[in-house]
């Protein structure tokens, strides 16, 4: 695939640097509209070097449950109750969800089941090799890869992770706050049963295998500081296990040894003209709460739909300013609610008072249901503008009746087109002057509609819903503000 001189550079419309979580549901969403994606991966395979996220939240599970994905996932992992403020656990079985939990999924596990998907779609990954620069102008960006080939394309996505290429070349600034705190990871035999459980400070030890116990164990121990000089080796794990119990356990055979710190940053732009950034490009935090992974799988679905929309030529660019607007503030919610949890760990005295008054206030319902709905992604509302409380919220899979017998909201989502929902008069409304792309779906629903944290809200006549599940409008049919909701996400005109 080296470039010939005088040869064109093959066009894509979009290049996606990184072959993660976060770039492989971006490729997955871009790919399901039709749109002309190629990912480039600097690893080999996607086998994960070292431990990373341990599961999945409630709003990730459902938005895969919008692809239609979701049961891969949960065939693969333990749909339990991991999520927790600062290690404080959060039940969150009464929330108005069909996915009332966390799922317990190794990230290795989780980018399996994306690579397969993205796989079937028919998405390229030129594995192996980098995106090392890129030039921009007013048609699209020349990408340079490392191996000194150039993919031409509309738009660049940069999913390349904390030390983003992308986000480096773009010039975008990502301020925040230096690391406090590093810790060692590992993934060790033992030759004894060690003690296993969080520690005070953050970390601990667990079994691999969560459900069938015994080693391997993963490890995960406070540095004494936060400057390590060194590449952390089974030394460095046996020293530090010994410094925090006493013993090493006769930790032995490491499938791998890792690090990593309380840096905590974000990009002041998710956009510079046609270059994107999503996931760890992002936004980089500690990974206490668990919110990494799941923040990007969600950038990437709320990005994808608009991206392949202004692609097609469907919407104007401005489009794409919505990805930022609605997106960095989610990240910076993140960011905050990671630094609390940091000083909560504080293993002293007066952080463990303050750890058991917040204990005792998470345990009453309301503060329990605000934090876990933020934790979970339930809670995120867009700013698109006053009315129906639904509006900017995720839209609940509630139980539909249509004429082709009963369905679910989500599964209205699979293909990523946005639905009309007409609960009135069935045909109320002529659909031919909008985009063709706007399912128009005549249902019914009988029950209730509840929205976490909020609580039960009126039901409305019809509702526009969003590729990525959350509500552009809500309302009756004859109102006015619908064709210009309409106008703003999916453009006037049929494609
Ligand atoms: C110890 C630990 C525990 C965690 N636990 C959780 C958890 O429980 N829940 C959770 O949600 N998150 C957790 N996280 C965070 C989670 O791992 C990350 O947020 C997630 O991997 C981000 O996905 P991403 O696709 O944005 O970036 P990455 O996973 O970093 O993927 C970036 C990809 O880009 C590739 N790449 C890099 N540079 C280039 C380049 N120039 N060109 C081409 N390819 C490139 C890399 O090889 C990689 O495949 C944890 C992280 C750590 C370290």
């Amino acid at each position: 695939m080296r470039e010939t001189p005088g040869r064109p550079h093959p066009h894509h419309a979009v290049v996606i640097a990184g072959a993660g979580p976060t770039g492989l549901m971006l490729a997955g969403e871009l790919a399901l509209a039709g749109i002309d994606v190629v990912v480039v991966e600097r690893r080999a395979s996607q086998d994960v070097n070292g431990s990373r996220a341990g599961g999945l939240h409630s709003r990730t599970l459902e938005v895969l449950d919008q692809r239609g994905i979701a049961d891969r996932f949960l065939a693969a992992g333990q749909a339990m109750q991991i999520q927790g403020f600062a290690g404080i656990p959060l039940d969150i079985s009464d929330f108005p969800t069909r996915h009332n939990y966390g799922l317990a999924l190794w990230q290795g596990h989780i980018e399996r089941l994306l690579a397969d998907w993205v796989g079937e779609l028919g998405v390229p990954n030129l594995r192996e090799r980098e995106v090392a620069g890129f030039v921009q102008d007013d048609t699209g960006v020349d990408v340079r890869l490392s191996d000194g080939h150039i993919l031409r394309a509309s738009y660049l996505v940069g999913c390349d992770g904390g030390r983003s290429a992308v986000r480096k070349a773009a010039g975008i600034d990502f301020p925040g706050w230096d690391p406090t705190t590093s810790w060692l990871i590992a993934e060790v035999e033992m030759e004894q049963q060690p003690e296993i459980g969080m520690r005070r400070e953050g970390g601990g030890i667990g079994p691999v295998n969560r459900e069938a116990g015994g080693g391997p164990y993963r490890v995960v121990l406070k540095e004494p500081l936060v400057d390590q000089p060194a590449e952390p080796t089974l030394q460095h794990v046996r020293e530090a296990l010994a410094a925090a119990y006493g013993t090493d356990y006769g930790a032995h055979s490491p499938n791998w040894v890792s690090r990593f710190t309380d840096a905590t940053r974000q990009a002041a732009s998710y956009r510079a003209g046609r270059v994107l950034l999503a996931g760890d490009a992002a936004h980089v935090h500690p990974p206490q709460g668990g919110q990494g992974l799941n923040t990007g799988v969600q950038d990437a679905v709320n990005l994808g739909w608009k991206l392949a929309q202004v692609v097609q030529g469907g919407s104007p660019e401005s489009l794409l300013d919505s990805y930022h607007a609605e997106r960095h503030p989610v990240g910076a919610q993140v960011l905050r609610s990671t630094m609390a949890q940091v000083a909560l760990s504080t293993p002293d005295d007066r952080h463990d008072a303050l750890r058991d008054t917040l204990a005792g206030l998470l345990s009453m319902d309301e503060p329990r249901r605000r934090i876990a709905a933020q934790l979970t992604g339930l809670d995120i509302r867009y700013d698109l503008g006053e009315g129906h409380p639904l509006i900017g919220r995720r839209m609940p899979d509630l139980d539909l009746g249509t004429a082709d017998g009963p369905t679910r909201v989500f599964t209205l989502l699979h293909d990523a087109q946005p639905v009309l929902l007409n609960l009135g008069e069935p045909g109320g409304l002529e659909i031919s002057p909008w985009p063709d792309r706007v399912q128009w779906v005549d249902a019914t629903h009988d029950g209730e509609w509840e929205l976490p944290v909020i609580g039960q809200v009126p039901a409305p006549m019809a509702v526009l819903i969003r590729p990525d599940g959350h509500v552009a409008w809500a309302g009756d049919l004859a109102d006015p503000e619908l064709p210009r909701v309409l106008g703003t996400w999916f453009g006037t005109a049929a494609l």
